[in-house]
Formats: structure tokens, C-alpha cells, sequence
């Protein structure tokens, strides 16, 4: 532990003094290389090349050849770990810098010792196979995980704390094992194993001081101060870095200790009294500088060297005591390992108990150890310009993608080693793959947890466990949870799994949409939602206003279409008329007998009668005003169609609730009468229906324009004569031929539909909206020109309720000016005195809500919005009904969207 903590300190020295760090070590090398020349005129004189024994020659060959090939592979080995890191290029070129850096105070000090040069071309083979890039990654892996500036130092420090120790302990054993190629007798190799010993403590150096400086100031300098995210924070590394949290497996530690205490013991005792002087002068003499032969310089080296020349039989012994040490380590002593998982168990007890704590906030924390052991967490202060997305991003970010893995990591980290980590939220951030879940406890323990603490106190893991075992419906999600977003999340897994969709939805987004609106009003049972390319046509010309038009539509050449259609009556503009406003319900009622029924009818069609279910409906909304009733008789049956003014909304759910109060009162008055649904098909919604086409539902409109005579020729490409044929053939006669119900049109659905998605309204309700008649006819004295309506019974629209309530769909209705409740009309005074005095009867309001009606006639109603967006949609269509026409006139059809469609 006090070895970690020094690790992290120095870690942090090193990360927080970049410049002294860096400018010492480079300051170092210079002093070396300039020293060097003086020193090597004053103590190493030039010596003579030792020459290699010639019988060495062959063995060299061999092994050399094999060295590099082995040096080769396992570099393409260690490149291709790090793609599967999550990163091919950023964790790559931290290991090249750390492998030239290296390289190149290695050869600063080989210079300095007045070395042979040229051995560095085999020697950067050993290099290759001693150099850890893992260990470098990792390091670079904690500072790029670090989301904001002031955390790359404490991740540094915290990577440091991590790695330092396995990875002093690493050093130590290469450098021991390294030097028993000095007993292999192949001359060459045992040079190469002196500057390989040398490379892999230069290496370590670097990683200790040089590495974790200039990574921080490389960060420090690309730092985007302000932004939320830095341009270096690489999301894939999130889950990988949990690997390191995990405490090192004590048993390969306690091997690495065994045997390098062995290795350090065999060298010692086994070389130093039995070193024969010509032998070590041979490789001294290579290792320490040409010329060593003739005359052998008692130095440091040259007693590394002598420990280093050993016959081949040490090493034979020396493998055996290593297997031994490693067979008992590891099969005989299985304590440690019990030790181990007690300690774990135990920090998992602890983090059971803060896991709330954790979950709960959005923020990050801090876990501590005091100095009497106990475990603190605190709370870190929030980010500048912290976001939904931020929250879920803990300080500490390349441990803590799960709060359970987080947080078990960090409390191992504060129960070990006292330092500080963060934990956050399970949930991911945008984009972002979720990390691995840490174990879920046992079913009954997270029934209990639920029924205890809530399921705020569950991990996504666990919540999935619940959700398997049917403990937690998954419709209950958001309730049970308030947070849409994680339910959104753990749903998509739940419905992954069970539906063994694998990664189906990984390409669904669901991060950061605006599920608080959409719970309750627009949609259950959520996973994500649906992106949608949205057009726009225009300016359109309507009622001497111009409009741009959205279309949320993925019919490739749809828009250009339309588009055209606009540019043909820019000049000559549509008027629209709205003829008809009503949406209808229709209950179907089952009376005791034919003649109630008749009563029923004829009790309707009385004032008394009317105004008397009126006040009923008209007493659920501040907008509902029935306007009047269409009674249909069968035998017993009664089909009576509400029909209603809904204001700026749709209404359908008004008017079904208008409905509903009608009905109590018309079964109190005649009792023995059953309701069997408040919706029969006489109403008709979203089925295609000859009522909705001869009375109309919704907005009726009716849209007209006289396009001149040229704009048909240099627009339409087409002629009068040629639109007016087709329009007679194809919607009168085609469509009669068809026994078509409003379908005397081209393609009205397609811009209904396009509109509909596009502003938030049902776009299930296209069926009947798009109802539509075009006619064409030659207009003018001449009869040159082309007089072109629309008419639309059925338009089934609102800019309130429904989905006009999502942000984007109330973008587009901003687009059309029609956004929300109208509430830019006259009367309103009146109106809201016709309130007041309702309020102040104490009766059911019958007389207030006349007056209030009364007021409501004589001015114009809300409902304007509706209406208005009713009449672009016509003109739009009408727009798309000329084009189109045009096209299938002059025979561009099949061209254009081969064109614009495939
Ligand atoms: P709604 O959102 O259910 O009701 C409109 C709400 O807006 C009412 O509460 C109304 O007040 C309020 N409002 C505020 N200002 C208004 C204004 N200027 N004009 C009108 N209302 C105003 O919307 P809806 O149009 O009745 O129903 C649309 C939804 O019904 C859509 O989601 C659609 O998909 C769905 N739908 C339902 C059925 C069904 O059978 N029920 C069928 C098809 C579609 P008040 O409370 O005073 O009325």
C-alpha cells in the first residue's frame, strides 16, 4: 500500500511539473553527450575492436535471426492488442513516442559509455521484444479517459499508482532473466543481453519520468478550456480501464518476488567466484567499449558483466528452481488466494451499503480513506456547464462507466490503497457503448432491495434480473424508476436480451430526446425514437401569405415535387376555405326497443333536447363545443355522431370525452338504454368511411388557384389541355372505376402524411385527411389558363395536444406560424367574463355557458392555429396534386424517380 501511494505521488509530481521533469531529463542527456567527448579523451582511450571469436559466428547468425523475427512478431503482437484496446492510432503513437524515446536515451548512454554503435541495430530488436507497451498504453489510457483538464493529473497519478508497482516489479525479473542470456555462449547475444538489461531500465525511467510528464503536457496543451468534453476524451476506453482497477493477481506478483529474489541469489553466488577474467574481458570488452580486450577497465560494468558469463548449466539449473518456485507458488499455497477473496467479498459488503449513496447522485464523488481506515465518499463539485450527458461522466471516468463496477473500484481503491476515485451514474453518455455490468446480486435480494429502498437502489443488471423474473413489469419502468432516460435504457437491454436481438438496436438512438414529454401523452413502452429526414417546400403563396412547409418524408423526389408545385402557383397564389369544423364521435347505443329508439331521435333533434347533452359535452373542456348531433337509426340501434369544435386541438380525445358525459346524461333521462361503445365506426376515425367524405370530420377546406396558361408550360412542362384529360381520366373516371371513397386525387396522402409527421399530428389519421378531389379545368375567356381546387373534407389536424408537444414538431408548426393554442383572437374578454360568471353560479352553468356560447358566436373561436394549419396542408397538397399531375402528363413520372427515388 505504501508503495502504491508513493507510485501515485510521484506520479503526480510528474504530471503536475511537466517542464522540470522534462527539461531535467533532456538537460541530463545533453550533459552526457557533451561529457562524453572529454571523458573519453581522459579515461577511455581508443582501444582496439575486440575481435570476435570466430567459432561464434554461426551460433550468432542463428540466433540473431531468430531474436528479430520474435522481436518483429511480438511488436505486430502488442499493435495489434492495442487496436483491440479501442484505439489504433492515439494509445499506438503513446507507445511509439515512450519506444523512441527511449530508444534515444539508450543511445545517449551507450554513447556516453563509449560503446559500439553499430550493436544498436540488434539491440533495437531486444528492445522491441522488452518494452512493454501494454503498461504505456494503459498510462495513456487513464490521461485520456480524464474528462476535464484538472483530472488528467489525479488520473496520471492514479495510473501511475496502478502500474508503478507490477511494473517495477516486471523490470526487476526481465532485467534478471535478461542477463541468463549472457550464459548462452553465443557471443553476440550475450553483448545484445547487456544493452537489452540496460534499454529496460532506461525504458522503466522513461516510463516513470519522461512519459506521464510529456502526456500531461500534450493534454495540458490540446486542452479546449471551457468545453465540456476534451478532444482527446476517447469514450472506448471507458469500460477497458476497469481491467486495471482490479487489484493484480497476487499470486503472479508473489511468483515475479520468488523469482527474482532466486534469480538475484543464482547470479550472485553461482558467477561471482567462479568468473574467469579472460572470459568477462571478452563481452566486457563489447559491452564497455571498443577495445576492451586488450585492456580490461575495472569498473561497474565490467562487474555487471562478469555476474553475466556464466555457463549454459546455470541456466539449466536455474529454470528448474523457477519451475519449482513457480509450482509452489501457485498449487501449493491456495491461503493467498482466500486471503484475497475475503478482502474483495469485504469491499463489496462496504459498497453495498454506499451504492445508494452513489446512485442516487448525478454528480461524481469521492471516495476516501481516513486515516483510521474508514471510507468516506464526497461529493465532487460539478462541472462547468454540467448536462445531462456530463452527469452520467464521473470525475474518474475511466473506471466508473457502471456505477457498480465504479464503485467497487473505487472503494477498492480507498480500502487498499487510500486514494481517491469517483463513481457516478450507470447510464451512458451520447453514442457511447455500455460498459460491462459488474454481477448482479441474487433475486431475492433485489426483490427485497426494491421493495426497500426502491429501485434506485438497483443496478441496471439487477433491474434486468427483476424484469426477467416478471418482479418489474417493463411498461412500470419510468414510473417505478422517475428517470425516463436509465428506463429507456434498461428497457432496450431487457428487450435485447429476451428478444435475442443482439446489437438490433444499436443503431436506434435514445440518448437526450425529451421522454418527460413523452411519457403519458405520446408513447409507451419507449426504446428510443426515430429520426426522420425532414424537407421543406416553399415559399408557398397561400391566402396572400407566404409559407415554407416541412415534410418529414424518406420518398426520395416527394419534396422536389411539391417544391415545383410551389414555384407553379408562386404567382397566381391558392386560397383556401374552411367550410366545415367538427370532429366526431359516435357511440353506439342499444335500446330496449325500436320506439325508445325513436324517442331517443326525435328527443335529439328537439332544442331542449340538443342543448341539453350540449351542456353535458361542453362542460368537460374550456374548448369542446358540440355543435351538433347526426342521429342514424337500425332497428334498436342508435348511432348518434357527436360532432364538435375542438379549438386549436384535434379533439379527438375531447370529443370522446364530451361524449361520455353526453351519454350519462342521456341515460339518466332514459334509463334501460345501454351504451355498448362510445366508439361505433360511425365516427369515423382512421378507417376509410363514405360519412367522413360526404359530412366531413375535422377541418373541411377547400383550396383553389388559377395557374396561368405559361407557368404551366415553363414549369409544369405541360400543357392545360393535357392536365385537364388526365384529371378527368384518372380522378373521376379512374377512380369511379375503382369504387374509390375520396380518392379522386394523384398522391394527397403523401403530403398529408409528410405534414402530419412532420408537425406532431396522428399520422394515422392520414387515412381519412387525405381524402381528396383535384379537378382541373381550362379557365379564362380563352380557356388558356388552368383553374385548379383541392377539396379536403376530412383534415384532421390540431396545434395543440397529440405530438405538437415535442420539440421538433413544434419547430416545424413555428415554421407554419400556427404553434400552440391561438390565443390572438377576439373576444377573449368576453369570453373570460362568460367564465367568471359561470364560476360564480352554483349551477351545472347551463345559463353561463349559453352566454358564454353566445359570446363564442358572435366572435371568431379558437381555433385558428388549427384552421390555418388545416389550410396550408390543403395548398401544399394541391401544390403536389399539379406537379404530379404535370408529371404524369408529359410522362416524367417513371424518369423522375428513377432519379430522384432510387
Ligand atoms: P388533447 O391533448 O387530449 O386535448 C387538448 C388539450 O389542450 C385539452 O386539455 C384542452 O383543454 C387543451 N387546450 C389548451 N388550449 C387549447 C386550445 N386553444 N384549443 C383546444 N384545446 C386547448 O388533444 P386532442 O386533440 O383532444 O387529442 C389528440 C390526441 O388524441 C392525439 O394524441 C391523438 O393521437 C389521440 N387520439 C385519440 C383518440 C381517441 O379515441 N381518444 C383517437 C385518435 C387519436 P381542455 O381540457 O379545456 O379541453
Amino acid at each position: 500500500m505504501a508503495l502504491s501511494s508513493y507510485f501515485r505521488r510521484h506520479g503526480q509530481m510528474c504530471a503536475s511539473h511537466q517542464w522540470e521533469v522534462i527539461v531535467s531529463i533532456i538537460t541530463f542527456t545533453v550533459c552526457m553527450l557533451t561529457v562524453n567527448d572529454r571523458r573519453a579523451a581522459l579515461h577511455w582511450p581508443d582501444r582496439a575492436p575486440c575481435k570476435i571469436p570466430q567459432e561464434y559466428f554461426g551460433a550468432d547468425a542463428v540466433v540473431m535471426t531468430a531474436v528479430r523475427c520474435i522481436a518483429l512478431l511480438y511488436t505486430y503482437h502488442q499493435f495489434r492488442k492495442l487496436r483491440a484496446l479501442g484505439s489504433k492510432y492515439i494509445l499506438g503513437l503513446a507507445g511509439l513516442f515512450t519506444v523512441i524515446s527511449t530508444a534515444v536515451f539508450t543511445s545517449s548512454i551507450i554513447n556516453f559509455m563509449h560503446s559500439d554503435m553499430t550493436d544498436l541495430k540488434d539491440a533495437l530488436f531486444f528492445f522491441l521484444l522488452l518494452i512493454d507497451l501494454s503498461k504505456v498504453t494503459r498510462l495513456a489510457q487513464y490521461a485520456l479517459a480524464s474528462r476535464r483538464l484538472d483530472e488528467v493529473e489525479v488520473n496520471i497519478a492514479r495510473g501511475m499508482q496502478v502500474l508503478g508497482p507490477q511494473m517495477t516489479l516486471d523490470v526487476l525479473v526481465e532485467v534478471l532473466l535478461i542477463s541468463v542470456g549472457t550464459l548462452s555462449g553465443v557471443y553476440r547475444l550475450e553483448v545484445l543481453c547487456c544493452y537489452a538489461c540496460m534499454s529496460a531500465v532506461i525504458s522503466y525511467l522513461m516510463f516513470m519520468t519522461f512519459y506521464p510528464a510529456c502526456l500531461s503536457l500534450v493534454l495540458e496543451m490540446s486542452s479546449d478550456v471551457g468545453s465540456e468534453t476534451q478532444p482527446w476524451q476517447l469514450k472506448s476506453l471507458t469500460n477497458l480501464l476497469q481491467e486495471d482497477e482490479q487489484k493484480p493477481n497476487i499470486v503472479i506478483q508473489r511468483v515475479k518476488i520468488i523469482m527474482s529474489i532466486g534469480l538475484t541469489f543464482v547470479h550472485f553466488v553461482s558467477r561471482w567466484p567462479s568468473v574467469s577474467t579472460d572470459a568477462v574481458d571478452s563481452v566486457f570488452g563489447a559491452a564497455a567499449g571498443p577495445g576492451s580486450c586488450d585492456a580490461p577497465i575495472p569498473s561497474p560494468y565490467s562487474v555487471l558483466l562478469r555476474w553475466m558469463s556464466v555457463s549454459a548449466e546455470h541456466l539449466v539449473v536455474l529454470i528448474i528452481v523457477v519451475a519449482l518456485v513457480v509450482k509452489y507458488v501457485l498449487f501449493e499455497a491456495p491461503d493467498a488466494e482466500q486471503i484475497q477473496l475475503k478482502v474483495q467479498a469485504e469491499d463489496q459488503a462496504m459498497l453495498r451499503a454506499l451504492r445508494p449513496q452513489l446512485r442516487r447522485r448525478c454528480t461524481s464523488v469521492l471516495i476516501t480513506e481516513d486515516s483510521d481506515g474508514e471510507v468516506k465518499v464526497d461529493e465532487l463539485p460539478p462541472p462547468a456547464a454540467s448536462t445531462d450527458a456530463s452527469c452520467q461522466t464521473p470525475a474518474f471516468t475511466g473506471a466508473e462507466s457502471t456505477a457498480e463496477s465504479a464503485a467497487e473500484s473505487a472503494a477498492e481503491s480507498a480500502a487498499e490503497e487510500g486514494t481517491a476515485a469517483a463513481a457516478g451514474g450507470e447510464r451512458e453518455t451520447e453514442g457511447e457503448e455500455p460498459a460491462e455490468p459488474a454481477p448482479p446480486r441474487t433475486l431475492d435480494e433485489c426483490v427485497q432491495i426494491l421493495e426497500d429502498e426502491g429501485p434506485d437502489a438497483l443496478s441496471d443488471a439487477e433491474l434486468l434480473v427483476l424484469l426477467r423474473a416478471r418482479k418489474l413489469r417493463a411498461y412500470q419502468l419510468e414510473a417505478r424508476l422517475g428517470d425516463a432516460q436509465r428506463a429507456v435504457a434498461v428497457r432496450r437491454q431487457h428487450v435485447t436480451e429476451t428478444g435475442r436481438l443482439a446489437d438490433a438496436l444499436d443503431e436506434l438512438p435514445h440518448q437526450g430526446f425529451e421522454y418527460e414529454r413523452v411519457m403519458g401523452a405520446c408513447c409507451e413502452n419507449v426504446v428510443g425514437y426515430m429520426p426522420l429526414p425532414l424537407g421543406v417546400v416553399g415559399p408557398l403563396l397561400l391566402d396572400g401569405r407566404q409559407y415554407y412547409v416541412p415534410l418529414a418524408t424518406t420518398e426520395g423526389a416527394l419534396v422536389a415535387s411539391t417544391n415545383r408545385g410551389c414555384v407553379a402557383v408562386r404567382k397566381c397564389g391558392v386560397n383556401s376555405y374552411i367550410v366545415g369544423d367538427g370532429m366526431t364521435r359516435a357511440p353506439v347505443i342499444e335500446c330496449q326497443s325500436a320506439r325508445q329508439a325513436s324517442d331517443i331521435l326525435y328527443w335529439l333533434e328537439t332544442t331542449d333536447g340538443f342543448h341539453a347533452v350540449k351542456a353535458a359535452f361542453d362542460s368537460t373542456s374550456r374548448f369542446a363545443r358540440l355543435s351538433k348531433v347526426e342521429v342514424n337509426m337500425f332497428g334498436r340501434q342508435l348511432f348518434v355522431r357527436f360532432v364538435a369544435k375542438t379549438g386549436d386541438a384535434m379533439g379527438m380525445n375531447m370529443v370522446s370525452k364530451g361524449t361520455e358525459k353526453a351519454l350519462e346524461h342521456l341515460q339518466e333521462t332514459f334509463p334501460g338504454i345501454f351504451v355498448t361503445s362510445v366508439s361505433s365506426n360511425v365516427c369515423t376515425d382512421k378507417k376509410p368511411s363514405a360519412i367522413n367524405w360526404t359530412r366531413g370530420r375535422g377541418k373541411s377546406v377547400i383550396c383553389e388557384a388559377v395557374v396561368p396558361a405559361e407557368v404551366v408550360t415553363s414549369v409544369l412542362k405541360t400543357s392545360v389541355p393535357a392536365m385537364v384529360n388526365l384529371c378527368i381520366r384518372k380522378n373521376l373516371i379512374g377512380s369511379a372505376v375503382a369504387g374509390s371513397i375520396g380518392g379522386n386525387n394523384a398522391h394527397a396522402a403523401n403530403i398529408v402524411t409528410a405534414i402530419y409527421i412532420a408537425t406532431g399530428q396522428d399520422p394515422a389519421q392520414n387515412v381519412c385527411s387525405s381524402n381528396c378531389m383535384t379537378l382541373l379545368e381550362p379557365w379564362g375567356e380563352t380557356g388558356e389558363d388552368l383553374y385548379v381546387t383541392c377539396t379536403m373534407p376530412c383534415v384532421e389536424v390540431g396545434t395543440v395536444g397529440g405530438g405538437t408537444i415535442l420539440k421538433a414538431q413544434r419547430a416545424c408548426l413555428k415554421m407554419l406560424g400556427c404553434q400552440g393554442a391561438n390565443t390572438d383572437y377576439p373576444g377573449q374578454n368576453a369570453r373570460q367574463l362568460a367564465d367568471i360568471v359561470c364560476a360564480n353560479t352554483d349551477c351545472p352553468g347551463h345559463n353561463a355557458r349559453q352566454l358564454a356560447d353566445i359570446v363564442c358566436a358572435n366572435t371568431d373561436c379558437p381555433g385558428q392555429n388549427a384552421r390555418q394549419l388545416a389550410s396550408i396542408v390543403c395548398a401544399t397538397v394541391l401544390a403536389g396534386e399539379l406537379s404530379l399531375m404535370a408529371a404524369q402528363s408529359a410522362g416524367h413520372l417513371v424518369k423522375s424517380h428513377m432519379t430522384l427515388n432510387r
